[in-house]
């Protein structure tokens, strides 16, 4: 067994990882393994918790204090975001785990200074034939000696636009789940709220759970998931192909969801395949309540983890099957992709194309060859990761997809949150999320209704400004949003489409202030540059409990800038001068009393 560097230079980053030669049993060693001497001593780190609905909630510590980060979910967003941020001030450095499973990150100060290690856990081990090699998940990293954490980034960015590669690109998009869920959708709905979104210069729309099920068999969709041919004909009498030909015709492109991984408690799947479920070691976090027939079974046993392993080819013909399947019978041009199950430490059985110790490892490689193909084989389909929210988003599956869902929730406060952290180290052409959405049941913070939209006057304005900072969607009822609304919407997709859309994949963000926080904490005015090569948006986010914020906009050349509102339209413009050191404070002129986005112009003297 041999070991060989793999690491790649991408801009001014670099992408740790190694590669394994067989034969023999290889037990994965750290993937990227850095020392920051003493003189780093005083520097702080920060890291982002996760959880569904509680996406990049910031923490932070001293890095004398050391720090272990792991995921054990099985999904790499589910307990920890996959990233660390090391600030020193004018220096940074930031990583990040290429890698959609279980995934450690560890500081360990010692006297000659502190490593910082980062990769798979410990346990996993493969067994390589002769002729095998394996590749371990990448660690980004990028650092910068000025400029702190936004100098830092904006070099990680750079990188991971270049691991990342190819994107399509989506539209504004239309999805029915918060609003109508499954219990409410229909052909007639979703081709009725197509039409309203396709007039107000939304492409496409998606059409999630709730397609698909048995419908008389008293079973609920969940636990028919895996048998994918099933179609709910009460709700979509015509099926699935009269669905999208009907929404064709009423302007919007398909897009549909699917959880292709997944395997219900009655799926016929469990009877027509049961040699490519997912055996493994129930933790106390997998599976989620419901997932699947052992859902309750004590941790420590062997159980079915309502999971295809797609470390199988089997599974994985079948998985590409399905959506070839699909794409063929409706013209898809969206695809949906989530998965509800947590897979823990991943499959055990011998009799799969996986040993004992590296089941999710296998998994995982699967998955991003299952994305491959259906990308390759399919090349205008966006393909959307959503997992339960955000709970499975890093650069290894966002190499493997176009955009990654940001969170379940959306409301204002939380969305900007999630920007703010997620754009740190995501390109922002790669961030989906959606406009406050209209909550089918009750909730503490999703409290917007089609039917009472003016009584918060900018509400929805200020929604969807924030909405509007990476790739966006709505999933409102458009059909009972009143004029005055819809033309708020139609008027924000115009300008995320003509403006903020083409400038994102060339953009470099810059965060002005602390990030805000749920709850009322962090930073209360976050203000957002999108800064590409000519040209510069700028929008200002306040949010409740704002004061004042400073932003000083760099870069500028002598003479005056203008900041011309793009969204809202009536907000007004200003003219301000720039200084001798090429900078313009623009505190004073964006208004503490709504969002706006700003087109920033440059007057030269
Ligand atoms: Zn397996």
């Amino acid at each position: 067994m041999t070991w060989s560097d793999a690491s790649l230079a991408l801009g001014q980053g670099v992408l740790h990882r190694s590669v394994a030669s067989g034969p023999g049993e290889v037990v994965a060693p750290w993937s990227c393994e850095l020392v920051l001497d003493a003189s780093w001593s005083g520097a702080r780190l920060a890291w982002w918790d996760s959880a569904w609905s509680g996406e990049w909630a910031p923490r932070s510590g001293p890095l004398a204090s050391g720090l272990v980060l792991e995921t054990t979910a099985g999904r790499s967003s589910a307990r920890h975001h996959p990233f660390l941020v090391v600030d020193d001030g004018d220096r940074a450095l930031l990583l990040g785990v290429a890698w959609s499973g279980n995934w450690r990150i560890q500081v360990v100060p010692g006297p000659g200074g502190t490593v910082v290690r980062a990769g798979l856990p410990d346990e996993v081990r493969r067994v390589l034939g002769g002729d095998e090699t394996w590749t371990l998940p990448g660690v980004l990293v990028a650092r910068a000696d000025e400029g702190g954490v936004e100098s830092a980034s904006a070099a990680f960015v750079d990188a991971a636009r270049l691991l990342l590669g190819h994107q399509v690109e989506p539209t504004p998009a239309w999805n029915h789940w918060w609003p109508y869920e499954d219990a409410a959708i229909s052909e007639d709905v979703l081709v009725a709220n197509a039409a309203v979104a396709a007039r107000h210069g939304i492409g496409t729309a998606v059409l999630d759970a709730g397609w698909f099920g048995a419908p008389g068999s008293g079973l609920r969709w969940t636990e028919l998931r895996g048998d994918w041919e099933l179609e709910d004909t009460d709700r979509f009498p015509g099926g699935l192909a009269r669905a999208a030909a009907a929404t064709r015709e009423a302007g919007c492109a398909f897009g549909l969801w699917l959880e292709p991984e997944a395997v219900g408690a009655a799926s016929r799947l469990r009877t027509t395949h049961p040699e490519l479920l997912a055996v493994g070691v129930q933790t106390p976090e997998t599976p989620r309540p419901g997932d699947g027939p052992h859902a309750d079974w004590p941790a420590g046993t062997e159980v079915e983890l309502g999971l295809l392993c797609l470390g199988d080819a089997r599974a994985r013909d079948l998985v590409v099957g399905h959506v070839d399947r699909l794409v063929a019978l409706t013209d898809l041009r969206w695809l949906k992709l989530d998965l509800n199950v947590d897979p823990g430490l991943g499959c055990t059985r011998t009799d799969h194309d996986h040993g004992p110790h590296d089941g999710l490892v296998a998994h995982v490689e699967g998955l991003y060859a299952v994305l491959d193909r259906i990308r390759a084989a399919h090349p205008d389909v966006v393909v959307e990761t959503c997992s339960s929210g955000g709970m499975r988003w890093d650069l290894g599956i966002a190499a493997h997809c176009d955009v990654g869902f940001a969170s379940d929730t959306d409301w204002p406060e939380h969305a900007a949150a999630g920007f703010w952290a997620a754009s740190l180290f995501f390109p922002p052409e790669r961030l989906y999320g959606w406009c406050d959405s209209q909550w089918g049941g009750s909730h503490a913070h999703q409290t917007f209704r089609a039917e009472a939209w003016d009584d918060e006057p900018h509400r929805l304005a200020d929604a969807l400004a924030i909405a509007m900072l990476g790739r966006t969607g709505v999933s409102q009822r458009l059909v009972d949003l009143p004029p005055a609304a819809l033309d708020l919407v139609g008027a924000a997709m115009a300008v995320h489409s003509s403006s903020i859309a083409p400038l994102l994949p060339v953009a470099t963000v810059r965060r002005h202030g602390a990030q805000p926080e749920r709850e009322g904490l962090g930073g209360r005015w976050p203000v957002v540059e999108l800064v590409g090569p000519s040209s510069r948006l700028l929008a200002s986010l306040p949010l409740a409990g704002a004061s004042v914020p400073s932003v000083r906009l760099a870069g500028l050349a002598a003479g005056s800038v203008r900041l011309e509102p793009l969204f809202p339209a009536d907000a007004r413009a200003v003219v301000l001068p720039v200084a001798p050191d090429g900078t313009c404070d623009v505190s004073m002129a964006l208004p503490a009393d709504r969002c706006v986005w700003f087109r920033v112009t440059e007057e030269v003297a």
